[in-house]
């Protein structure tokens, strides 16, 4: 029996329970017995006889048929699945709401079931609950939700100053596994990791559209799209193998989803910018004074942003900087961010800053501005929080193009190249006169005469997928999978 079925099971147990407590009580009742009077019938204690009228005991068959004695009635009677009453129905109802984990989490005090509550008041206390559970489960698959969720964890990884000492080992045990020597990863030495695993490796042109890549654990095959230029190919099986070694079960909710996402990239920039040579290049770097992240990028042969993730894992636990770490679609609006040197993010009421627009002085705004986009770029920035100096990078992806940022306080800047930079620029951010409110003149002239068509934000309308928390389509996957499974 799987779990859903099980229950399934469960619930129906309860319901009966409750559905035959009342139908007993309701005889009970109509034959004029007393508590006392039924239970010494059957042989048990008052007490007992009240936790099966109150549905708190499922009954075995052998009871039912004693009860059914007593009562003088037939089996079939007490065990019919209706409620005997409309009244008795309404109460079993809310019986089974306050037994709830719903209502259990608001912490409130059960409501005695008294004969003086009204049936509208039973009435108006289930359509309220199965509101609030409507509203509830809706909120549960919202990007409300996800955004909730995401702060919470943006709190943690501040916390741990965003390093993980149990995934830096499990990577550190892997790569020795496969006699790993530190520095770059090689595309080799990746599938070598897949076979110390027991997965064989498959490129396939067919891989569902939802997904990165395919997990057959059934045969022991990891399913990759062929190479596509632009895209490392070490990621995505880096990112399928870390999941594996980490084996979480599917996430129930965003909180879960989120966090697996977190572990999962972290173990696959782990192993492709191992701790002990990472550690070893930036120690040098600093006692140079020429820390930098691109030096970090080209040592392993990863992605800017990869690199930079990195650098926010070792920065504050090696080197005693604390850093920021921000990612920033070309419109300005922040899709991932990090920090734990107090810089200020744009955040909305509930602390969520995925979304929000950057100050227009930020670094992370500015470097879009720059015509050379292969040299570092670099600025001061003055903010009411303090003085930042920061380092940005533009890359393009399928979804457009993003900054990625890592900054520092002005306290910690002697140690990173970059910090002769003649660049400052003032943010006044978050007070609106800094670069959201319109030049008064300008307003003045336009404020009747502009018409801008927006630009909806397809993702805004998306929601969030439907089914799974992922968006994964199972229906393609499954097919997939028995599409290319090996014969027999
Ligand atoms: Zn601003």
């Amino acid at each position: 029996m799987d779990a859903t079925a099980a229950a399934q099971t469960d619930d129906e147990e309860v319901l009966d329970a409750l559905t035959l407590g009342r139908r007993i009580r309701q005889l009970r009742i109509e034959r004029g017995m007393t508590l006392e009077a039924l239970a010494a019938a059957i042989g048990r204690a008052p007490s007992q006889l009240s936790v099966i009228e109150n549905g708190r005991r499922e009954l075995r068959l052998s009871e039912v048929h004693r009860l059914a004695r007593a009562l003088d009635t037939e089996v079939e009677t007490l065990l019919n699945p209706e409620a005997p009453t409309r009244r008795a129905a309404l109460e079993i109802a809310l019986e089974r709401a306050q037994r709830g984990p719903l209502f259990a989490s608001l912490g409130l005090a059960p409501l005695p079931l008294r004969k003086s509550l009204s049936d509208e008041a039973i009435e108006t206390i289930l359509a309220l609950h199965g509101e609030l559970e409507r509203l509830h489960r809706q909120r549960a698959a919202t990007p409300e939700e996800a955004r909730r969720a995401n702060t919470e964890l943006r709190a943690e990884q501040r916390r741990r100053n965003n390093y993980y000492p149990e995934l830096e080992r499990t990577a550190r045990e892997l790569l020795e596994a496969v006699g790993h020597r530190g520095g770059p990863l090689s595309q080799r030495m990746s599938a070598e990791l897949a076979a110390h695993l027991g997965f064989t490796l498959h490129y396939v042109h067919d891989l569902p559209a939802s997904t990165r890549s395919v997990t057959d654990r059934r045969n022991g095959r990891i399913y990759l799209p062929i190479r596509q230029p632009g895209t490392d190919p070490r990621s995505a099986l880096l990112q399928a193998l870390a999941a594996h070694v980490l084996g979480r079960p599917e996430p129930q909710d965003f909180g879960e989803l989120l966090r697996q996402r977190v572990e999962t990239n972290y173990l696959a920039g782990a192993l492709m910018v191992p701790e002990a040579s990472a550690v070893e290049l930036l120690q040098s770097a600093k006692k140079a004074r020429e820390l930098s992240v691109e030096d970090l990028r080209d040592a392993f042969a990863v992605s800017y942003e990869t690199a930079a993730h990195r650098f926010t894992n070792l920065a504050t636990q090696h080197l005693g900087i604390p850093v920021h770490f921000i990612k920033v679609h070309s419109s300005g609006a922040i899709s991932k961010a990090y920090e734990n040197d107090g810089v200020l993010f744009p955040a909305d009421p509930l602390g969520a800053v995925e979304g929000q627009p950057v100050c227009r002085w930020w670094s992370a705004r500015q470097v879009f501005e720059i015509e050379d986009r292969l040299s570092p770029y670099h600025q001061y920035t003055d903010k009411p929080v303090g003085t930042y100096w920061c380092t940005s990078s533009i890359q393009s992806t399928p979804s457009g193009e993003f900054s990625v940022s890592v900054g520092t306080r002005f306290a910690d800047v002697k140690w990173f190249r970059g910090r002769d930079t003649i660049r400052r620029l003032t943010s006044g951010c978050p007070d609106p006169s800094c670069c959201r409110t319109p030049d008064a003149a300008l307003a003045e002239r336009w404020a009747d005469q502009a018409w801008p068509s927006a630009r909806l934000n397809s993702s805004l309308l998306a929601a969030m997928p439907t089914g799974t928390f992922t968006g994964v389509d199972r229906v393609a996957v499954y097919e997939f999978l028995e599409a290319h499974a090996p014969e027999g």
